[in-house]
């Protein structure tokens, strides 16, 4: 019996794949639905290709689009949005670019996106980049679980681990006592502090990023486009996302993106909020943490775009007791003093 702490993206993948292979599994969070957390505020772009992929994030991109397509086929209300992706902000040109990635000129940028008021004069396109509703994504994992037998305990408070005879026994909760033979922490940055009374600091940065949702007419940005001030997407018809620097304003985005395209006078900004990303020094966070294997952590940057594959992975070695190689350097060994110190 596992229990995972923390309903985001992560959390929720962790807990469909273990339901899906028959293991029974409880999934807590302290709110009262999923995805309230940085998922809840997620610009959820997601790609294979390209970008920055640190440690072992590097040997888990490969699998990201087909991992997606997996959960598409398996979860009908489940779909991702494959529009593409236009980049001018700083991305290398060239022979760098590598597979699956194309330098288009101003025509190509004009076609692609012909609401631009002033195309660059070169950018990336990725034609295999697309986004998600990350809000929708984790709702979809919660309730597939569910219907697979997973238990849900949401809205808790004071979650903490429960620890007899030296060993991580479960977790308790203002619902009470939530045995597990392994705990699995997909806290986001606040799994520094559930583990805090074991004497255990895992080095995760706390990084804030901004998020402005918006109304615009449908179709008036098509792809993802990044520049060097901001990057937006449409996430569904009608609404926009957009991530700027944290210390600009939700004015300063609807500024940027009146400048940067036709048509988008009489967009409006819904609402805006700054989250602080699970950031893990040397990239995802991966593995068992304790050696008697009863708690186990999964962090990292990225997440909307690493979940279902990281789910998936995790879900098997826990299962199986055999451990998935596409993990081996995202594991905490080197990374975690044992002792705290
Ligand atoms: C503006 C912005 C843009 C981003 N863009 C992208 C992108 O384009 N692509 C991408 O892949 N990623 C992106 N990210 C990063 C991505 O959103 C995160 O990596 C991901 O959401 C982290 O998911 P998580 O499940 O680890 O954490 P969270 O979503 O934070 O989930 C953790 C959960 O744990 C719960 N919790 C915490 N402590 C406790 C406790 N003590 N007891 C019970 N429950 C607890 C919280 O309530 C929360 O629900 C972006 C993030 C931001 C903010």
């Amino acid at each position: 019996m596992s229990v995972v702490v923390g309903a985001g993206v992560v959390g929720a993948s962790v807990a469909y794949h273990q339901a899906r292979r028959g293991a029974p599994v409880t999934l807590i969070d302290r709110a009262p639905a999923p995805a309230t957390g940085v998922t809840g505020a997620s610009f959820a772009r997601i790609g294979g290709r390209g970008g920055h992929w640190p440690g072992g994030a590097e040997d888990l991109r490969g699998s990201v689009l087909a991992d997606y397509r997996r959960l598409e086929a398996e979860l009908p209300d489940l779909a991702v949005r494959r529009s593409g992706s236009l980049r001018w902000d700083g991305a290398p040109v060239g022979a760098e670019l590598g597979v699956g990635r194309f330098r288009v000129g101003a025509d190509g940028i004009r076609a692609l996106e012909p609401g631009l008021r002033e195309p660059p004069e070169w950018a990336v396109h990725t034609p295999s980049d697309g986004g998600v509703d990350a809000v929708a994504v984790t709702g979809a994992l919660v309730r597939a679980a569910r219907g697979l037998g997973a238990r849900t305990v949401l809205g808790v408070a004071g979650a903490a681990l429960e620890t007899v005879g030296g060993s991580v026994a479960g977790v308790t909760s203002s619902a009470g006592f939530h045995p597990a033979s392994t705990v699995v922490l997909a806290a986001g940055t606040e799994v520094c502090e559930l583990l805090a009374p074991l004497g255990l600091e895992v080095p995760i940065e706390a990084s804030p990023a901004r998020l402005v949702r918006l109304t615009a007419p449908s179709g008036l940005v098509r792809a993802i486009v990044a520049g060097p001030e901001f990057e937006v997407r449409e996430v569904r018809a009608g609404r926009l996302l957009m991530t700027v620097p944290p210390t600009s304003s939700s004015a300063g985005a609807l500024r940027h993106l009146q400048a940067a395209f036709h048509g988008a006078d009489g967009c409006r900004v819904l609402d805006t909020r700054v989250s602080a990303r699970p950031v893990p020094a040397g990239g995802p966070l991966v593995g068992h943490l304790t050696p008697d294997g009863s708690v186990y952590v999964a962090v990292m940057h990225s997440a909307v775009t690493l979940a279902p594959t990281v789910g998936r992975l995790v879900a098997r070695e826990l299962v199986t007791g055999e451990g998935a190689d596409e993990l081996c350097r995202c594991r905490p060994e080197g990374r975690v003093p044992r002792d705290g110190g």
